[in-house]
């Protein structure tokens, strides 16, 4: 476990409540974590997989021991009865990936008590590989946990959710993910520089949900995402043709696509309802927008962005609903402004 990990204090209210399921025997044989992308509910299933394996969990707070056999399998990253599956480069769980796990959840564990499945984005399962996930669920074998992660928003497939007891990792405040972000920037591997005023702007558009703050500044992101919003604005004053407008949006990759393009949409709606908006560099546009359509228009954008990401869960092809989100965005600008071409 990182330890900066110790520095995600917001995490603490689900540990006191997993404790307390531990200590009354009564954890359950599914646990759905949810909460909004980049607060840590992945490095929560690792700490949590650790606590669950350790043969001599120290404390109340079940603390791992970090000594015996199973600390030490954790500690090399390979411990046989801890498996993580998590959306490969296709953006969905496969059926496949599903069997795997299936087959892993009803033989007998190695080395441990009990073995350990972190399904990460259990919100990316489409029905055939949630059907097949629904037998494993359905008939628990005594020494098998299931973590389900589910990022806030994307929903899990009711039959899914129905069999898993829920806890939610809330967003930090603002002082919180700012401590997390600073303790993680100071033990990285790889250094990122980011002055103070880089590191508060990353928090903004992130939400205080600090990881994602961290790749948003550690990663090409930046760039990418820059290159984006300079082709829209060019897009937007009718200077680039919508294919050429999707490209770098296609680069940056469906999901950040949708991400970003949520995030202005409903900057814009704040813009409208007379608040601020949390892209400073977009805000300039945005405003734009704002004066010169009824409000109802961010909103309406807000629901086909929606419309998109489930759309993305059938295997809709992410240009085209790039392209589609990229057209509506036009709409919003005065016919004046439209030069036609
Ligand atoms: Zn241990």
């Amino acid at each position: 476990m990182q330890q900066s990990y110790q520095a995600m204090t917001w995490h603490s209210a689900a540990w006191a409540s997993v404790n307390t399921r531990v200590h009354a025997g009564q954890l359950p044989h599914a646990l759905l974590v949810g909460g909004e992308r980049g607060v840590g509910k992945r490095l929560f299933a690792e700490a949590l997989a650790h606590k669950l394996v350790c043969e001599q969990p120290q404390g109340p707070d079940l603390l791992p021991c970090g000594g015996c056999k199973q600390c030490k399998l954790v500690a090399a990253d390979s411990h046989p009865d801890v498996r993580f599956y998590a959306p490969e480069k296709s953006r969905m769980i496969k059926v496949d990936q599903v069997r795997a796990l299936s087959g892993f959840a009803v033989a007998s564990p190695q080395v441990a008590r009990r073995k350990i499945i972190v399904i990460d984005r259990a919100d990316q399962l489409n029905i055939n590989a949630g059907n097949a996930l629904l037998k494993t669920l359905e008939e628990p074998t005594a020494d098998s946990i299931l973590i389900l992660l589910q990022e806030t928003g994307r929903p899990v497939l009711p039959t899914l959710r129905s069999r898993c007891q829920s806890l939610v990792l809330p967003t930090p405040g603002p002082e919180a993910a700012t401590r997390w972000l600073d303790a993680e920037l100071a033990e990285a591997e790889v250094e990122v520089t980011a002055s103070a005023a880089q590191r508060s702007q990353a928090l903004t558009m992130a939400r205080f949900a600090p990881r994602l703050a961290l790749e948003f500044l550690a990663g090409e992101y930046v760039t990418l995402r820059e290159e984006a919003l300079s082709t829209f604005r060019r897009f937007m004053k009718s200077e680039v043709s919508v294919s050429e407008a999707a490209k770098p949006f296609k680069t940056l990759g469906p999901e950040a696509t949708l991400w970003l393009m949520e995030l202005w949409a409903s900057d814009m709606a704040r813009i409208s309802a007379g608040g601020q908006g949390r892209d400073t560099e977009a805000a300039d546009m945005l405003g734009f927008l704002a004066g010169s359509n009824p409000s109802w228009r961010a909103h309406e954008l807000l629901d086909a962005i929606r419309e998109a990401r489930s759309a993305q869960v059938y295997n809709a092809n992410p240009e085209l609903e790039a392209e589609r989100l990229l057209i509506q965005w036009l709409g919003l600008m005065p016919a004046r402004k439209r030069r036609v071409s």
